[in-house]
């Protein structure tokens, strides 16, 4: 039979085919009025897709371009920031603080946990700068409370910046932005939005603006106050990764048509999407017998799974890949060899779910170490999928 190549990873995430036809067909050049035109449009919708009244700009870089702004951009060298980890990125946020200078306070949590507000409460002292974390922390699929912390944070005072790393979590989660005070959060093109990699977007507040005008941390490429002026104008300040803008404008006009014409509604049934994947997948996997890697908070963006006892994951992934081209995530660091993770966020349906699932079915009977019975995690998965009580159809516009 043959085998389609399909990524089941949490970016880069399957391309939206108008995306890849708006990217292979572009042409204009970037200091012309037709650009400015579509790169105010896609800034603008972006910002709607975000939510947020805060100015969005978009950089040509892989998300952790944006992470380094606002490391950059908001510290000064001893400056006292708190680090929430509980994973690879949360690490590669303590990683950023210590190349800047930053004197570090971190709040680590195991692999597949999430932080309790208490303690994050018992380290924010009035002295703290900024506060980093991640929405969703891909590598592990845990899922951290947003609201919670910026409460906390806010309750600190204007002296302390919340700096969110949504890179998986925008598409997945509904987050307030302006309501709750978030002053810098961060996303990716290769994750809900269904584009290739190569642009990271952040939205700033006020606040951050203002902390931008006295910090001194070294910045040249990543100085986000030239950005903003370049973005007034319909501009960037160095040459735009230009076919991925138009790329990222027709994965706006995408979400909005899923929404009928309404970007947020569009927003919203891509969140919904997500999470009905999720749910149906985290199902399948513990009716075949399987552990989830972060049970207790889960995300919508992907799931971890552990491998069964005494099998590699890196074994299940090269299953997955030599029976089906289905490529799904290896852990990462010292989780590698101990989960496999699916994501769900951006251009994934139900068939695309009900597929994977079938698979992983498959590749336990191969690789697994006991019989599976088929079916039963579709039949978990379906009966998910059959009890979405708010389970909406909406155009298949693509
Ligand atoms: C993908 C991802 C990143 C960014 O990684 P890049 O490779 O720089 O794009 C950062 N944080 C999280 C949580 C991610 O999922």
């Amino acid at each position: 039979m043959l085998r389609k190549n399909r990524l089941f990873t949490p970016g880069p995430t399957p391309l939206l085919p108008p995306a890849q036809a708006a990217m292979a067909s572009f042409s204009l050049h970037h200091r012309t009025a037709d650009f400015r035109t579509l790169y105010m449009r896609a800034l603008a919708d972006l910002k709607q897709f975000v939510g947020t009244k805060n100015d969005v700009l978009v950089l040509a870089s892989s998300g952790t371009g944006a992470m380094e702004a606002s490391v950059s951009n908001l510290t000064s060298p001893g400056d006292k920031v708190l680090v929430l980890t509980a994973g690879k990125f949360g690490e590669r946020w303590r990683d950023l603080a210590q190349a800047y200078g930053c004197a570090i306070e971190l709040v680590t949590v195991p692999y597949g946990e999430t932080f309790r507000l208490d303690e994050i409460r018992k380290r924010l002292t009035s002295d703290v700068r900024c506060v980093y974390l991640q929405a969703t922390e891909s590598s592990t699929g845990a899922r951290h409370d947003v609201q919670g912390i910026v409460k906390l944070v806010r309750a600190n005072g204007d002296n302390t910046l919340l700096v969110v790393d949504a890179i998986t979590g925008l598409g997945t989660t509904h987050f307030d932005i302006d309501g709750w005070g978030i002053d810098l959060i961060i996303g990716g093109s290769q994750k809900a939005l269904m584009i290739p990699p190569g642009l990271a977007y952040l939205a700033v507040s006020e606040r951050a603006w203002q902390r931008m005008e006295s910090t001194q941390s070294p910045r040249y490429y990543f100085d986000l106050r030239k950005e903003r002026k370049a973005a007034a104008r319909g501009e960037s300040a160095f040459t735009p990764a230009t076919s991925l803008i138009g790329a990222l404008s027709a994965s706006l006009d995408y979400i909005r048509q899923l929404g009928e014409g309404d970007l947020v509604t569009g927003r919203g049934v891509l969140i919904a999407g997500a999470e009905l994947c999720a749910e149906m997948t985290r199902a399948a996997v513990q009716a075949l017998g399987l552990k989830l890697f972060s049970p207790s908070c889960p995300a919508a963006a992907l799931t971890a799974i552990s491998a069964p006892p005494g099998i590699d994951s890196g074994a299940i992934v090269k299953e997955f890949r030599e029976s089906f081209a289905a490529v799904v995530a290896n852990g990462q660091g010292e989780m590698k060899g101990k989960l496999f993770r699916i994501a769900h966020l951006g251009y994934y349906d139900y068939v695309d779910t009900i597929g994977i699932v079938a698979a992983l079915e498959h590749v336990l009977a191969k690789i697994g170490g006991r019989p599976i019975q088929y079916g039963t995690g579709l039949r978990a998965a379906q009966e998910v999928y059959a009890c979405q009580a708010n389970r909406e159809t909406v155009p298949a516009v693509v």
